[in-house]
């Protein structure tokens, strides 16, 4: 295996420095030069150790030198009486120190840039941390301090460029594209997105190798590195891994089919006659591809997938492209063809409402209907809103679905009220994104003016999953639907883990029994006990209760009997769409 730039990969920053330096210094003569020669004398005693307390040191002897003199010519005149001499000593005594201590106070100052430089430099050894150094002053040891900072900072570059790029083809290394993989994988956690990794491997590179010599061989490298650079985008990451293989990061994936024909091309680029050395070379690679998405995973295993997926397309066949788990990438397809298409449902106007009536337990007479969104796919026939709402949600069509099914909601309660029919509340599902949107209530209020439709008829349904993630925005928010006039209902309750203490923050108008609950009533004792506590905790909060789910009477009796208040479920009627839902509805009016 040809690893040319393997020595530079792991190698730390420091040890290339001092690896430098040190076989510098043994290649390198005794330095002479007759102007150090006081330096270098200066340099052989032993204290003071630093170079600055070795000029201190000068400093003070020279400035004592005409108190010297002065003192031995005192001493050797003898026209000056005692007391004079005392005098002027002690006169020039006290303005020999003074005049030194102002002299190494200044000179300390004066050689401050030089020791702030040999700092700086010491700690980029050291910790390989760039100085701060001034690069504004024009005198001689001003350019050596930015000199030294341009320098330094050159050479950071250059042991960054050694650290993270091939030497031989210029391309991010393997330790760059891995890095650069955990930030993309956060990303893509975050804005809950997917991404791909194609490892790629050059077909019977060792051949060319052994037959044509290494210097063939590299020249190969690089003529398939550049073909790659010119086809990859500039979103994807191309990086040479290993003697002959590649990487590319794929972020952002959205289309399975997109990815297909992105492989499918890059086989097609290589897969073409080059000429080496006047040697024809017929070439091909095969790819190992792996999707992140959405499971934590780190970089190092994604890139594990991607080679147990080339290993896979070389057994099957080179010249040829893989995915790491077909299972998957089944799955994967599936899912990404039900986005693709749900894209245009809107458009092709497959997306209905249908009504499920929410009868007053009291009456017996609807009050309600909750809007649940159906799907009739043009290939697939009906798909259910458990399968596709969380596709939607994932991506931003979810906000666009949310609108539309708030809309036409409203618009048909709005034509029934219109028709004569006694008001009605249309509950409508929200979803997370639709409920953590800043501009909810502003569109909410926007859709009631447009439909004319009262807020009181309008019931909101949310998840307690909603009201945990953010509970003081939760709370803001439903107190500003509140505000509007619209009713809330807490759905799925039991289900979730909210704490009952925040409950009572919240405003909220009814708890909806989880069905799963109401499934087993009354006959399975963990599901009444469930039941008639949330009816209790109702009752106290003094909010509504629906249960839905309902499908036989025994059940309905159950609840009428135990203080619910509306109830919703097959025992009444299934989903309908609103032309059975009307002709329902005046029957349930006749009763
Ligand atoms: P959900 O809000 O809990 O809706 C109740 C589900 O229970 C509906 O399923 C309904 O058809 C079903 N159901 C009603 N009565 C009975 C019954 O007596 N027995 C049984 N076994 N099931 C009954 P559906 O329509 O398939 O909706 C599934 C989920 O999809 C809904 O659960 C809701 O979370 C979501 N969903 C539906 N429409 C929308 C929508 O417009 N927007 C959003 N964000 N989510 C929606
Ligand atoms: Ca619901
Ligand atoms: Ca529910």
């Amino acid at each position: 295996m040809l690893t040319p730039n393997s020595k530079f990969l792991k190698i730390d920053q420091n040890l290339l420095l001092k690896t430098y330096l040190v076989s510098k210094k043994q290649k390198m003569k005794p330095f002479k030069n007759s102007k150090l020669a006081l330096y270098s004398t200066l340099a052989k005693f032993k204290r003071p150790k630093s170079y600055l307390g070795k000029i201190m040191l000068v400093a003070f002897l020279g400035t004592h030198i005409p108190l010297l003199t002065l003192f031995f010519y005192s001493i050797s005149v003898t026209t000056l009486t005692i007391d004079t001499k005392i005098h002027v000593l002690i006169v020039a005594l006290i303005a020999t120190l003074v005049g030194t201590a102002l002299t190494l106070i200044i000179l300390q100052k004066l050689l401050f840039p030089i020791t702030l430089t040999a700092k700086g430099l010491r700690q980029y050894l050291e910790n390989n941390q760039i100085p701060q150094l001034p690069t504004q002053f024009k005198d001689e040891v001003g350019i050596l301090m930015a000199d030294t900072l341009y320098t330094i900072s050159k050479l950071d570059e250059l042991i960054e460029q050694l650290k993270n790029y091939d030497r031989l083809t210029s391309l991010p290394n393997r330790q760059l594209f891995e890095s650069k993989l955990k930030e993309e994988i956060d990303k893509a956690q975050k804005n809950q997105s997917s991404l791909a990794v194609l490892i790629l491997d050059l077909d019977g590179f060792t051949n060319i190798n052994n037959n044509l010599g290494k210097e063939s061989g590299d020249l190969v490298l690089r003529t398939v590195a550049q073909q790659l650079t010119n086809y990859v985008g500039n979103t994807e990451l191309l990086s040479r891994i290993n003697a002959d293989e590649f990487a590319i990061l794929y972020p952002n994936l959205t289309s399975l089919e997109k990815l297909n024909n992105y492989s499918e091309r890059i086989l097609n680029t290589l897969a073409q006659k080059m000429l080496v050395n006047n040697e024809d070379i017929y070439l091909s690679a095969t790819i190992g591809i792996t999707i992140y998405d959405q499971e934590k995973v780190e970089p190092q295993e994604i890139m594990n997938q991607g080679e147990i997926a080339l290993n896979l397309a070389k057994e099957q066949g080179r010249n040829t492209y893989r995915f790491y788990s077909t299972e998957m990438n089944e799955k994967l397809r599936r899912r990404f063809e039900l986005e693709r298409d749900l894209y245009r449902a809107l458009e092709r106007e497959e997306l209905q409402l249908f009504y499920q009536p929410q009868v007053d337990i009291e009456t017996g007479k609807f009050t309600g209907a909750e809007a649940l969104l159906r799907w009739q796919h043009h290939q697939h026939g009906f798909i259910s809103p458990a399968l596709f709402i969380p596709i939607a949600e994932s991506s931003d069509l979810i906000i666009s679905i949310s609108k539309w099914v708030l809309e036409t909601a409203c618009k048909q309660n709005q034509i029934w009220t219109g028709a004569g029919f006694p008001e009605l509340c249309v509950a409508v599902n929200l979803s997370a994104k639709q409920f953590q949107q800043p501009n909810l209530i502003n569109e909410v209020s926007e859709i009631l003016t447009i439909t004319n439709l009262k807020p009181s008829q309008l019931e909101l349904e949310i998840t307690e999953g909603l009201l945990i993630n953010d509970v003081q925005k939760a709370i803001t928010t439903l107190e500003g639907l509140h505000k509007l006039g619209l009713v809330t209902a807490l759905d799925d309750f039991g289900t979730g883990f909210s704490s009952l203490s925040y409950l009572k923050r919240f405003s909220i108008d009814y708890l909806k029994i989880d069905q799963s609950f109401v499934r087993g009533i009354p006959h399975d004792a963990d599901d009444v006990a469930i039941t008639r506590s949330i009816i209790a905790l109702a009752h106290s909060l003094q909010m509504g209760i629906i249960a839905e789910g309902v499908e036989t009477i025994e059940q309905a009796n159950y609840l009428k009997d135990n203080g619910c208040h509306k109830l919703q479920g097959y025992y009444f009627s299934r989903p309908i769409c609103s032309q059975d839902f009307t002709e329902l509805w005046e029957k349930n009016l006749e009763e």
